[in-house]
């Protein structure tokens, strides 16, 4: 198949129409309405294979999990995803492969809505970038910067399931039906849109903790100029991680990444009634920590002792 016979079949003819849509694929550029009142943000990310999937994944999994890495940032700066364009890099054009992938795009943007409006297609390594755009009313979105000292840290689901995921690809001795629950959270990951509104009422700051908690929630400490100050104890980790790895499960949480949960901060005076808006939207965050003037992250453990918590996670270009 040629490169257009490809962006015909694969992506245009399947691409999900929305109204703000002025035109989408099949020009040199898409033209999108950014509605009156609402700010626009962009955000791209890069799936390198063998970096953060393996080539050896179901098509269907890299697509949809490119697709949601995406989303999370998008949903970081409580902003809703609108439309997304896909620079697709593929050694061949395999039906097979393009098949799957496609399906699994698709899915992936038909579950918030977006609208697939662009992208370029050529040969290479296999690679996949993501321009994804969404929207917010003007002055709303939620950036790193911006917590205060005594504000609530709170993350909106359980960490390390992705980390434990990772850790255990080698032959072990994780159930069967157990690898398939953490496989299934390392590369189908949902971010949590419905928090978006919330934030936008009620966030000083967020951050999307793809590459690990500590990690990241430190780039909220030094773009806001505060220090963390986390009790571990209220971590929540994933159930399957205290079930196999017990002894390493704070540390996994705290340092692994890969679980597009979000971190983020909202004032104390606020707590009843941030409070009622989870209930009411029917989501569940966790508090698991406080703000603090300082800088860095501090931890407290069940004694009640202070340490110290390295603001270590996923880094390219590493020594
Ligand atoms: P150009 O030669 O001007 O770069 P292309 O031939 O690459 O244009 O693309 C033709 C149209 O198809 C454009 O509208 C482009 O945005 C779209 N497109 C190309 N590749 C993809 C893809 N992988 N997914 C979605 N749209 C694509
Ligand atoms: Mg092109």
């Amino acid at each position: 198949m040629n490169e257009f016979s490809v962006i015909d079949q694969y992506f245009k003819r399947q691409a999900l129409s929305r109204e703000d849509v002025v035109y989408g694929i099949g020009d040199d550029a898409a033209c999108v309405r950014v509605p009156a009142g609402m700010d626009l943000f962009i955000s791209t990310d890069t799936l390198v294979s063998d970096v953060h999937f393996s080539s050896d994944w179901d098509p269907f999994d890299i697509a949809y999990k490119a697709v949601m890495v995406n989303v999370s940032d998008i949903t970081a700066m409580a902003a809703n995803p609108a439309w997304l364009s896909l620079a697709l890099s593929m050694p061949t054009s395999d039906e097979s492969w393009l098949k799957r992938f496609s399906k699994g795009l698709h899915k992936a943007l038909g579950v918030f809505g977006i609208s697939l409006i662009g992208g370029d297609t050529t040969q290479g390594p296999l690679t996949i970038t993501i321009s994804i755009h969404g929207l917010a009313p003007v002055g709303q979105g939620v950036r790193r910067k911006g917590a205060k000292a005594s504000d609530i840290i709170w993350v909106s689901g359980d960490l390390g399931g992705a980390a434990l995921a990772l850790s255990s690809l080698k032959p072990n001795n994780i159930a069967k039906k157990d690898m398939s629950i953490l496989l299934e959270k390392l590369k189908h990951p949902t971010p949590k849109v419905n928090l978006v509104p919330i934030l936008q009422t009620y966030a000083t700051s967020a951050i999307d903790i793809s590459d690990g908690l500590a990690q990241d929630l430190n780039h909220i400490c030094i773009a806001s100029q505060v220090a963390a100050r986390l009790s571990l104890q209220s971590i929540p980790l994933h159930p399957l991680l205290t079930k196999y790895q017990a002894d390493k499960a704070i540390e996994l949480a705290l340092h692994g990444g890969d679980d597009y949960e979000l971190c983020f901060t909202t004032p104390a005076e606020s707590l009843d009634a941030f409070r009622q808006a989870c209930a009411k939207s029917n989501v569940t965050c966790h508090p698991i920590g406080i703000m603090e003037d300082g800088r860095g992250l501090l931890g407290v453990d069940k004694d009640d002792k202070t340490i110290k918590i390295a603001p270590k996670g996923y880094q390219h270009f590493q020594a």
